[in-house]
């Protein structure tokens, strides 16, 4: 009886140690520095490989992928935002309006916020790519985009870390990978016409499309990374974005595809859209177009994992900051067309 007594103590002590602490103490640099060059190298020579046969919507490879997101997920104990051992949002074939598509995912996690649960900050990447071509030459995509998804892991990975100390973030955090990117941003499109959280509740939307590699523009000069979209719903956001960026990574920000009369239209081009489209702010974080843009040779041999790191912090540093300032990003500048819905 006594044994059992200084058990409960002893397990009454551990779980005050672990308790809450002010997150507005903790030094984000602390957690943003394990997300390494080392680790998201190792994440993505096994991501990217050939073994993935390049992720194509809903062929076995992107079936592979998701298992890998859904186990990295796990090992760090966070769990499904749906509340049980399912990691997948599994997309209704019908949003498919070519080619014979049967069964694809989104894969998710969740990370409960301590005192604002129900704001929902969503950082979100594409995990799948597009696959083969007739004479067998993979399509690894490493830079579109497993550079990414293995940055949201990482990210992930060290919001994790920061909760197992006491520091969990104000707001809700969604990790969010989705699939069909390359047919048409299908995953995010479905699951924003099917949140798990409402998106009257989602805070915003940081969304990584390709930050491992250098474009021509920028030889030389690898530290910078292209932001698109965030100022365009709210002044908030891109305030956050520009002061966190000065307080702890002091890249580039190059806003050169942020122009609405820029030709390439990048802010129309990846998932995040589907979020801006409903009022929800969101930040692209984009290293520009290559030679090996969607071609085989797009092989993580050729990733700068140095600048991979550096991005993926300041992702982690801004969303920090989403998640955690007193107050809820405001949206200033609401999309006025609602039929874009
Ligand atoms: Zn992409």
């Amino acid at each position: 009886m006594k044994n059992l007594l200084a058990i409960a103590l002893m397990a009454i002590l551990v779980s005050c140690g672990a308790r809450q602490k002010n997150v507005d103490n903790a030094d984000p640099m602390a957690y943003a520095n394990t997300i390494t060059a080392s680790d998201l190298k190792d994440h993505l020579f096994t991501f990217a490989s050939d073994e993935f046969q390049g992720r194509e919507t809903g062929e076995p490879g992107q079936k592979m992928a998701a298992e890998y997101l859904k186990k990295e997920y796990q090992s760090l104990d966070l769990p499904s935002p749906m509340g049980n051992d399912d990691y997948f949002q599994e997309v209704d074939p019908s949003y498919f309006k070519r080619g014979n598509i049967e069964s694809t995912e989104n894969v998710m996690a969740f990370l409960k916020g301590s005192e604002k649960p129900d704001e929902i900050v969503v950082i979100s990447s594409h995990y799948d790519h597009v696959g083969m071509d007739e004479d067998g030459n993979i399509f690894n995509g490493a830079d579109d985009d497993g550079s990414g998804t293995v940055g949201v892991l990482e990210i992930a990975q060290a919001f994790h870390k920061a909760a197992k100390d006491g520091y969990t973030p104000r707001r809700s955090i969604l990790f969010l990978n989705v699939t069909g990117e390359e047919k048409g941003l299908i995953g995010s499109k479905y699951y924003t016409d099917n949140p798990v959280f409402p998106l009257e509740n989602t805070v915003a939307d940081l969304n990584i499309d390709m930050i491992g590699r250098v474009d021509p523009d920028h030889e030389g000069k690898a530290d910078y990374i292209y932001l698109i979209g965030s100022d365009k719903l709210s002044t908030d956001l891109h305030k956050l974005s520009e002061n966190v960026n000065k307080k702890y990574m002091n890249l580039d920000l190059d806003y050169t595809y942020n122009d609405e009369n820029d030709p390439n239209r990048f802010y129309y081009r990846s998932d995040h859209y589907n979020f801006a489209k409903h009022n929800v702010p969101i930040i692209f974080y984009f290293n520009g177009v290559h030679a090996d843009y969607h071609k085989a040779t797009d092989t993580p041999d050729k990733i700068n994992y140095d600048m991979l790191a550096k991005r993926a912090q300041l992702v982690f540093l801004t969303a920090w900051e989403v998640a955690n300032r007193p107050e809820r990003l405001v949206v200033d500048k609401p999309v006025e067309d609602k039929s874009a819905k």
